[in-house]
């Protein structure tokens, strides 16, 4: 129906006021990333990481290759303390593939239960004694293919036997190592695999093989995820990472709030030894 006019003594409506222009929300900075360190540059990063540390060692507990096996596989998505406390009573009852098998996946679930993903690795651990058994003698083998092809073993773990038990310069990437791959600049990669190749081609020859444990051990005490505690960094001269946090000064030594995480912060991809 058509509107009435107004008539002349009518109130006048009040004028509607235009919607209000919606109000800019702030963006959040865009996370700048570190660029990739000169290959000097590397060598000076490591070269104080093994000053500070001469003889990384592997914080997992095992007494030879087949105990560092399944401590490795017990290790995914799980801390390495966590790993300890279980394998001290299943090495206990179980310390070679023939024990393990006897006791069976029961026999290891009742060790491991406080472990994340402890039904499916308590699985494992039994078939890959099994296979070891079946197609090794019983022994692990110190290569990579035949590694892989155990249950519950993929490269990470692979690398990791064969860096530590083997002496070999793999470099095995989890969570921590992706992490300053990226943030550092030492090998920005988009996947694990991206920033192992980039590891083993960039890291020179001599550090190699301790370079797997030197970047663990720093990105799990000192570069950690949430807050990376560069005032405190042996390496900090050589790291490429643009934001670096500064030394706390809040009240009475009170840090001050951690700061959104980082960006370059990986996907969870498990710790290793
Ligand atoms: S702690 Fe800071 S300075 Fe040290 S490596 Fe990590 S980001 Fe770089």
């Amino acid at each position: 129906m058509p509107r009435a006019k107004p008539a002349p003594g009518d109130p006048v409506p009040a004028e509607t006021p235009p919607p209000a222009a919606a109000k800019p929300t702030p963006r959040a900075a865009k996370p700048r990333r570190a660029r990739a360190m000169t290959l000097a540059e590397v060598r000076g990063f490591l070269q104080a990481l093994a000053q500070a540390n001469p003889a990384p060692q592997s914080e997992l507990d095992y007494t030879d290759p087949y105990t560092l096996l399944v401590a490795v596989v017990l290790s995914a998505q799980a801390t390495d303390a966590s790993v300890n406390r279980a394998t001290r009573t299943l090495f206990q009852e179980a310390a070679t593939p023939d024990a393990m098998v006897r006791i069976g996946a029961d026999g290891v679930a009742r060790h491991i239960r406080s472990i994340g993903l402890w039904q499916g690795k308590a699985r494992n651990v039994v078939a890959l004694s099994q296979a070891l058994l079946d197609q090794h003698g019983g022994a692990v083998p110190a290569d990579r293919e035949a590694l892989e092809k155990l249950p519950g073993v993929g490269r990470k773990t692979a690398n990791v036997v064969l860096n530590v038990a083997f002496g070999e310069a793999t470099m095995a990437v989890d969570t921590h190592v992706f992490r300053l791959g990226n943030r550092t600049g030492i090998a920005p990669g988009a996947t694990p695999r991206a920033v192992e190749d980039g590891l083993v081609r960039r890291v020179p020859r001599d550090l190699l093989r301790d370079a797997h444990h030197w970047l663990i051990l720093h990105g799990r005490y000192v570069c950690k995820a949430r807050r990376p505690e560069c005032w405190r960094c042996v390496a900090a001269t050589w790291c490429r990472y643009p934001d670096k946090t500064p030394a706390p000064t809040g009240k009475a030594g009170i840090p001050d709030p951690a700061p959104p995480a980082d960006p370059s912060s990986p996907p969870e991809l498990g710790s290793t030894g």
